[in-house]
């Protein structure tokens, strides 16, 4: 028998669960009367508040067209609406309607049985998991292969291992607390992207003195 590589396995463990999530996320979206994409743009205005069009296509990774059909959608079901935006008469952004911030919150979280899977895992476990896919998921987005993710790594809010205490060695000074692995976000309102070479520094301190 041959072993595959871990990498392998990985990718194969990671294709498994994202057709998990995938086929979960399409049946609960459906019995909201929502595509998929008509759903992430609801988790992502609630999440983050009114949102320019083309901002909202680059960070779902649809092409503008598709997020022009799903925005309209929204707009016609009464879950979204097109507003002037404040910064900038000339623009518009989307925002949720009360109806669309509810059917967002009916649809966050993970499915019911992914979340009693992660509720098993002690927190170790949980903090490694947390670091490990933080370290794909920057990899993957300094290969530009995905849209910039909201995470610590990235964050110039982040001062890595800066604690004694091993169970919370991390710092955020946006909300000035200290926090440990399985408090990594990686999709946070609050993340301000740090700039390029204070960024490889974060992330230098955060892989190198665990
Ligand atoms: S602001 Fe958010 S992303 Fe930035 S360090 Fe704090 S928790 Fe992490």
């Amino acid at each position: 028998m041959q072993i595959d590589d871990s990498s392998t396995q990985i990718a194969s463990a990671l294709s498994r669960l994202s057709l998990f999530l995938r086929s979960a996320g399409w049946q609960a979206a459906h019995a909201r009367g929502l595509t998929p994409t008509q759903a992430e743009i609801l988790a992502h205005l609630a999440r983050r508040g009114p949102s320019r069009p083309g901002a909202l296509a680059a960070a779902l990774g649809v092409t503008p067209a598709t997020l022009s059909d799903a925005a309209a959608a929204l707009v016609a079901k009464g879950l979204a609406v097109r507003d002037r935006d404040p910064a900038d008469a000339r623009a518009v952004h989307l925002r949720p309607t009360q109806a669309g911030k509810a059917a967002a919150e009916a649809l966050s979280g993970p499915p019911e049985a992914l979340d009693a899977a992660l509720h098993g895992l002690a927190p170790a476990e949980a903090g490694a998991l947390l670091r490990s896919l933080t370290g794909i998921i920057r990899t993957l987005q300094e290969a530009r292969a995905i849209p910039v993710q909201r995470m610590c790594a990235t964050c110039r809010h982040f001062r890595p291992h800066v604690h004694a205490d091993a169970t919370r060695p991390h710092h955020c000074a946006f909300v000035d607390a200290a926090f440990g692995d399985a408090g990594l976000r990686v999709d946070c309102g609050d993340h301000e992207e740090a700039e390029g070479r204070e960024r490889a520094r974060l992330w230098a301190r955060f892989r190198d003195a665990a």
